[in-house]
């Protein structure tokens, strides 16, 4: 027997979040805050407050103890609130990486770190991205020297999403490096980094396309001594965390971008009932309705990937269920579908607004720009999905050596 519902707590959940949101994020709000470049301190800690942040985290840990079906109902709900996507990038950071980090750290992590970001007062970020690869590892540069007591770090990394909320909230990232680079992958450690420790040195703030509220950015990292008690997981598993952080933000990612075109629809569907062409409203052209049935349909089938994936996710965590590569393979396939659906439904719906939705009148222009980011690469490239949905379907021995 198979249960598509929602519990009465999740529907209450996301009826609550959805009135928080339309008070305090209405579309005006999200257009200034992509205008001024800025997330508005209110907002963060209004998350706080509402108990979204470091959500996934358990609640003795500053957490609410939420599983993935209830952060996938937040992460949906934030996009549909702000289709600029940048309130959710802030969301799903802390709550994806947030979980790996407490997961894999000491106590005096969860001090310094992650109990602020949960209050909305302090940031946990990802630092994995270099100047010589993304998707790549073996092109990174960063290097892990073991000490008496600490770990010594150099290295650079760069278009990583946050840097100017960490500064001004304090904070830090995920950051990994080679302690053993004869090891491949199998020689990669990850570290709790705070970003104002010595020798850090915080770079430039890109002018990027899109998702303008929150930053992205980069730091460089100069014999900066990080002690032991900050490693997270055991030396050498780095990569593996790394692949844990990726898959969690994958499912939010996906989430907040069926919820952003699913806001587009509606702007759209409201658009259409209202303007008039050749003595009828828009929306009785069977031309646009067909246009709409394939959105829709899309929409519906995506939307179930992402939940049924959310579920799978619960059932690895909790019940051992499924095995991490299972469940990364769904994850892949959200990754790769749902920021291609959201950018879809955005350029459609702005082709039936005609010229007024060129305009920056028209919020839609800012759905196009966040999302594109996720159609990119941010937490992974697309043909990085595909590369793991065709070697879990076909079989590891069709990998390219
Ligand atoms: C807005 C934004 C925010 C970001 N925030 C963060 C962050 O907070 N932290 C962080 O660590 N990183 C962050 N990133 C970086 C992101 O993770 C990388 O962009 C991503 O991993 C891809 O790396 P790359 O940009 O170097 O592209 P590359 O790896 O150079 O890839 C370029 C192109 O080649 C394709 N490609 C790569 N490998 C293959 C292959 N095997 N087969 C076929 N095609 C391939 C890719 O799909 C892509 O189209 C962010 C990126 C963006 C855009």
């Amino acid at each position: 027997m198979i249960d598509f519902s929602f519990t009465e707590e999740q529907d209450l959940f996301r009826e609550a979040i959805r009135e928080w949101l339309a008070k305090n994020l209405p579309m005006e709000r999200v257009r200034e805050n992509d205008t001024n470049h800025t997330l508005g301190k209110d907002l963060i800690r209004g998350l706080g407050d509402l108990g979204l942040l470091c959500m996934t985290l358990p609640e003795d840990h500053g957490g609410a103890g939420a599983d993935w079906v209830t952060a996938t109902i937040a992460a949906e709900e934030l996009g549909y609130a702000d289709i600029s996507v940048s309130l959710p990038v802030f969301f799903l950071v802390q709550a994806s990486w947030g979980f790996v980090v407490d997961k894999y750290c000491q106590d005096v992590v969860r001090d310094i770190c992650l109990r602020k970001a949960a209050r909305g007062e302090g940031f946990i970020g990802i630092g994995v991205t270099e100047p010589g690869g993304g998707s790549d590892v073996s092109g990174f540069q960063t290097t892990f020297s073991k000490g008496e007591g600490n770990w010594t770090l150099n290295g650079e990394k760069t278009y990583i999403s946050g840097t100017h909320e960490c500064q001004e909230m304090g904070g830090g990232y995920f950051v990994t490096g080679f302690n053993d680079r004869s090891q491949g992958h199998r020689g990669m450690t990850a570290v709790y980094l705070p970003l104002d420790f010595e020798g850090v040195e915080v770079s430039k703030r890109f002018d990027n396309y899109g998702r303008m509220a929150i930053s992205t950015g980069g730091f460089k990292m100069t014999d900066v001594k990080v002690p032991e008690e900050y490693q997270l997981g055991e030396t050498g598993r780095g990569f593996y965390l790394t692949m844990e952080g990726f898959d969690a933000a994958r499912v939010l990612v996906s989430a907040s971008c069926i919820g952003a075109a699913e806001r587009a629809m509606e702007i759209g569907m409201d658009y259409i009932k209202e303007r008039h062409v050749f003595g009828q409203p828009i929306a009785k052209y069977q031309g646009v309705q067909f246009d709409l049935a394939d959105m829709a349909a899309h929409h519906e089938a995506i939307k179930m990937l992402v939940y049924r994936t959310a579920w799978m996710m619960d059932q690895k965590y909790q019940h051992g269920t499924f095995t991490p590569l299972e469940v990364s393979k769904y994850l892949s396939m959200c990754k790769y579908l749902a920021p291609h659906h959201a950018l879809d439904t955005f350029r459609r719906v702005m082709l039936w607004m005609g010229a007024y939705g060129y305009t920056k009148e028209c919020p839609l222009e800012m759905g196009i720009r966040g999302v594109m980011s996720y159609c990119i690469g941010a937490e992974g490239a697309a043909n990085i999905q595909k590369v793991v949905i065709a070697r879990e379907t076909l079989g590891r021995e069709w990998t390219r050596r």
